[in-house]
């Protein structure tokens, strides 16, 4: 649920937004640098969820070019008052009978994890006459309690799919294992950009492979050595959630 605020606390927001999105984009900038690579290729996505809409569309003015929600309910609660001039993504475990209810309101639902979820994602789009974009999620550690496609069989699902139309599959996203350390959570970075380099290669049939999405507030400067080039950031940006 998004947090009902005072409007001095909605001022108290946007103030710690200001600063913690120059810190963002200072660590963006400092790993990017590290890894090699160009600023411009990495893009960041605001994690909006419980964030009130008077702060993320001031977050959109100060620059944020793409935001993430992951709960349809609360993303519909917010959608008519949003600034819409940011892109917006489905973030997180989608219900297949809540898809209806984002089509031709979000240009990319990051979060397929099953061929069921894709049909439907492409009978909604076909019926609006429009196309969505999709990543395909990746269970990298191999977790029984996560969502996701398992690695191994990655290859086998995007073929699955790969003929649905009204979708259009540019890439792949991950949530990587609660972790002890950087180096740990740096070998599912790098396991998760193999596999992505790897599909690429294949050369799939109307698979394009075009993002790489993975990193969140915790971790997102891994992520950018490693070689994603979308990064997901709630936190960071927002301060901690606050779900009362
Ligand atoms: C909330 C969320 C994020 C951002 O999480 P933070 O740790 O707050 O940066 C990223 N991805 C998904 C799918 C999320 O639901």
């Amino acid at each position: 649920m998004t947090e009902k605020c005072s409007i001095e606390e909605i001022n108290q927001r946007i103030e710690n937004f200001d600063r913690n999105y120059a810190n963002v984009l200072e660590r963006m900038e400092r790993a990017a640098q590290r890894a090699g690579r160009n600023i411009d290729d990495i893009q960041l996505l605001a994690a909006t969820k419980t964030v009130p809409v008077e702060v993320i569309n001031h977050a959109i003015a100060s620059g944020i070019r793409l935001t993430g929600e992951n709960r349809v309910q609360e993303f519909c609660e917010k959608y008519d008052e949003l600034d819409k001039s940011a892109v917006r993504h489905h973030i997180g475990r989608l219900q297949t009978n809540k898809v209806r209810q984002i089509i031709g309101k979000v240009s990319m639902i990051e979060s397929v994890d099953s061929v069921h979820l894709a049909e439907e994602i492409s009978k909604r789009s076909i019926a609006a006459n429009l196309v969505t974009d999709v990543l395909v999620e990746i269970n990298i550690g191999d977790e029984a309690s996560k969502s996701g496609i398992p690695a191994a069989e990655t290859e086998k699902f995007l073929t699955d799919i790969s003929g649905l139309e009204g979708i259009c599959v540019r890439g792949l996203m991950s949530i990587p294992p609660i972790c002890e350390n950087d180096k740990e959570i740096r070998q599912f970075f790098d396991k998760m950009y193999k596999l992505f380099i790897d599909i690429s290669a294949k050369k799939i049939d109307n698979i394009n492979m075009d993002y790489l999405s993975m990193g969140m507030s915790g971790d997102f400067e891994q992520a950018i050595e490693a070689g994603a080039n979308i990064i997901r950031v709630g936190s960071a940006l927002f301060g901690a959630r606050n779900y009362n």
